[in-house]
């Protein structure tokens, strides 16, 4: 098996499935995004009250214990309160999880979210508070979250929120990498000095992509969108296309010495092996060597 030194490092990223099928499906995809060697796997969570935590424990535990693998769980916390924050935090220290993502969550249209944690911030301080050796990590828009005045307020937010106990930052998805560059730059002159992790997606189908150019605010480059157009009516080549772009960012940001790629898997390990057949010499990886189908 190999093992990552110090150097960039490669987590992935599932969700929970929403039926058993999913989820067995899951299983699998799991045993073998743990055969690439991860430095953890994350598990992203509803922000909905009603369905809060349960899968994503459940999926965490998975991870952690039968795979033995490093992980993180995401917690959206703009519906929940201080006493159902602890209950979980107590729950993960019991099964000895202690990477946290703090999430404020997506405020959803005709639901009130609940008042103890306003933002992600004041999250990552509970979180200190009640269990000072969790590792806590933060999302991060390299574009500005849509919600911001503009791209000073976001950044002063993003250092209030490491001040606040963020060890380290996730980014969410892009696809132009000198946005990222500039974003680092602007972390480092306002004294955000975490390692800060490149989230990237690979598009791989034509559903996928159309909700990327409808919804993500991301910026395209022409040579992306030149790429979702040619291949939107032939699916093997869009997957393949969309791979090699992904990959071309990846060995761009890694020779940047970037601190680590978060892929967003979509519960697909071929995409994840794809991209670690093609990269893992960079990751520093002990005895990198293909993964063969
Ligand atoms: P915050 O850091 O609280 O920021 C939200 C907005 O408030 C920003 O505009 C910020 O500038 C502003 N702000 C922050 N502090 C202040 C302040 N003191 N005063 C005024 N404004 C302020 N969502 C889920 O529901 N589940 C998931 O599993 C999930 N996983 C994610 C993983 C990653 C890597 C990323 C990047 C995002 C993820 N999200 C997830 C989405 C995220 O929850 C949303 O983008 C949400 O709208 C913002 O959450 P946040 O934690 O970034 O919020």
């Amino acid at each position: 098996m190999a093992t990552q030194n110090a150097g960039p490092r490669l987590s992935f990223e599932v969700f929970p499935p929403n039926s058993q099928v999913g989820v067995d499906k899951l299983t699998g995809t799991l045993d073998e995004l743990k055969g690439l060697d991860p430095s953890f796997i994350s598990v992203t969570c509803s922000n909905h009250k009603l369905d809060y935590a349960k899968t994503t424990i459940d999926l965490a535990k998975y991870v952690h214990e039968k795979l033995d693998c490093p992980t993180m769980v995401h917690m959206p916390a703009a519906y929940v309160t201080k006493k159902e924050v602890s209950h979980i935090l107590d729950q993960l220290e019991l099964m000895h999880i202690d990477q946290i993502l703090a999430l404020r969550g997506d405020i959803v249209d005709g639901f009130t979210p609940e008042t103890d944690f306003k933002y992600a911030s004041d999250l990552t301080k509970f979180i200190k508070q009640q269990k000072p050796n969790f590792h806590v990590s933060g999302a991060a828009y390299p574009e500005t979250h849509p919600d911001s005045k503009n791209r000073i307020d976001d950044i002063v937010h993003l250092k209030q929120k490491v001040d606040a106990g963020c060890d380290q930052l996730i980014t969410q998805l892009f696809y132009d990498n000198d946005e990222f560059y500039r974003f680092q730059e602007e972390c480092a002159i306002s004294g955000i000095n975490v390692p800060i992790l490149a989230g990237i997606m690979p598009v791989v189908n034509r559903k996928q992509a159309l909700h990327v150019v409808e919804n993500c605010h991301a910026t395209l480059p022409k040579k992306f969108i030149a790429i979702l157009d040619k291949y939107k009516d032939n699916p093997v080549a869009l997957k393949e296309a969309g791979i090699a772009y992904a990959v071309d960012q990846i060995v761009d940001l890694v020779t940047n010495d970037v601190d680590g790629i978060h892929l967003y898997t979509m519960n697909k390990s071929d995409t994840a092996k794809h991209i670690y057949n093609n990269t893992a010499s960079l990751f520093n990886l002990e005895s990198a060597s293909p993964i063969v189908d």
